[in-house]
C-alpha cells in the first residue's frame, strides 16, 4: 500500500484549510499573497489569517483579512481573534470591523499571556476571560462559522488533558462549530485524544492541524514552547539534511504527506495546514498525497478565467 500517495478511491470529500500570518513588511505582504495564490489551486474550503499576540498586529490582520475577501477572492477567509489586551468593548468593535469586512468565519481564541508562551495569563481587566466567552459574544452576532483550538498533546498551561476537553466542551457549548487542533506528528495522539473528546460528548468535526516541516531547528523550539512534541524518529530522518536543502525538502514532503495519507486512511476527510506563509513545500505535500488542483487555475493561467 502506498504510504505516501492516496489511490483516486481513496480521495473522496478530502478537504483542505490554509492558515497564513499577516505580512509585518512590504517582501512579506508579496510573499503572503503569493503563496496564497499558489495554493489557491488547491481549492481550499477556507483559509484563516491568525492574529497577533497581545492585539499587536490587529490593523495587519484586519488589511489582510480585507485584501483576502476583497481583491484575493478568499471569500471563505476566517478571521482568528485573541481575548489579549482588550476590553469587551473593543474586542466587540474589531468583531464588527471584521464583519463589515465580509468575514462569516471567526477563530475564536483565548490567546497566549502578553509576556509571552510560558507567563502567566491574566485576563484583562473589562475583558472576555475565556475563548468561551469570546465565541458566545460572536455567536451572540449571528450565525457565524466559529472555529477555535484543540491541543491533542494538551495544551501547555493545561494540568491535564480532561481539562482541555472540559475546556473544549466549554467553547463548543458557547457556540463553537470546529475545533482546529495544534500541529502534532505522531497520529496515534491524535487518534486518542479524538476518542476521548467523542467520549465527553463533543460532536463538531476536530481538525488535525499539519505542519510540513521547513525548518527542523524552529519547529522543535516552537514545538516546544506549545507543548508539542517532535518524534525522534522525524528528527532522525531530517537532521543530517541541513547542508542538503533538496534532500531536506524531499524529505519533509515524504513525513507531511505519509501523516495525512495515514489520517486519511483512519478516517479523517479535513486537514488544516499551517503554511508558514510559504507555498512550496505545501504544494509538494498536496500534490504528493494526491490532492488534485482545481481547473479555476489552469483557466486563468490561459487566460480564459471569466
Ligand atoms: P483555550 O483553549 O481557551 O485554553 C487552553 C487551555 O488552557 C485550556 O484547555 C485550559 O486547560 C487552560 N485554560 C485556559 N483558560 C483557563 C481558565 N480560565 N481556567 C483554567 N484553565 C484554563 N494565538 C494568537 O495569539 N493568535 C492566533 O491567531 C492564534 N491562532 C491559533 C490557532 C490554532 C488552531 C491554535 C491551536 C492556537 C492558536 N494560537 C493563536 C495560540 C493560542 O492563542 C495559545 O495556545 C493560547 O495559549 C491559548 O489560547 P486558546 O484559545 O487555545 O485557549
Amino acid at each position: 500500500m502506498a504510504i505516501h500517495t492516496l489511490y483516486p478511491a481513496e480521495r473522496g470529500n478530502l478537504r483542505l484549510s490554509f492558515e497564513y500570518f499577516p505580512p509585518k513588511n512590504d517582501e512579506m505582504e508579496v510573499q503572503l499573497f503569493q503563496t496564497v495564490s499558489d495554493l489557491s489551486a488547491f481549492g481550499p474550503a477556507f483559509v484563516t489569517m491568525t492574529y497577533g499576540a497581545g492585539g499587536s498586529t490587529k490593523a495587519r490582520s484586519l488589511t489582510a483579512v480585507r485584501r483576502m475577501i476583497n481583491e484575493e477572492g478568499c471569500a471563505d477567509t476566517a478571521a482568528h481573534l485573541t481575548c489579549v489586551g482588550a476590553s469587551r468593548a473593543e474586542v466587540d468593535a474589531i468583531v464588527t470591523e471584521f464583519i463589515d469586512s465580509g468575514v462569516r468565519h471567526f477563530v475564536a481564541l483565548r490567546g497566549d499571556p502578553q509576556g509571552g508562551i510560558g507567563a502567566r495569563y491574566e485576563p484583562f481587566p473589562g475583558g472576555y476571560e475565556t475563548a468561551a466567552a469570546l465565541v458566545a459574544a460572536i455567536r451572540s452576532r449571528g450565525d457565524f462559522e466559529i472555529s477555535v483550538s484543540a491541543y491533542p498533546e494538551k495544551h501547555p498551561e493545561s494540568p491535564n488533558v480532561d481539562a482541555d476537553i472540559d475546556m473544549l466542551k466549554r467553547k463548543v457549548d458557547s457556540g463553537a462549530t470546529r475545533a482546529l487542533t495544534q500541529f502534532f506528528f505522531d497520529n496515534n495522539d491524535f487518534e486518542r485524544y479524538l476518542e476521548r473528546v467523542r467520549r465527553a460528548g463533543i460532536n463538531i468535526p476536530v481538525v488535525p492541524g499539519i505542519l510540513p516541516i521547513n525548518n527542523l531547528t524552529q519547529v522543535r523550539k516552537f514545538a516546544g514552547l506549545c507543548g508539542a512534541t517532535v518524534p525522534d524518529a522525524i528528527v532522525t530522518r531530517l537532521i543530517h539534511l541541513d547542508e542538503s536543502p533538496q534532500e531536506r525538502f524531499k524529505e519533509a514532503t515524504l513525513i507531511a504527506a505519509e501523516q495525512i495519507v495515514d489520517l486519511a486512511r483512519r478516517g479523517l476527510r479535513d486537514f488544516h495546514v499551517y503554511t508558514m506563509n510559504r507555498s512550496p513545500l505545501v504544494s509538494a505535500v498536496c500534490d504528493l498525497v494526491g490532492f488534485e488542483r482545481v481547473k479555476r487555475t489552469v483557466l486563468q493561467a490561459t487566460g480564459a478565467a471569466a
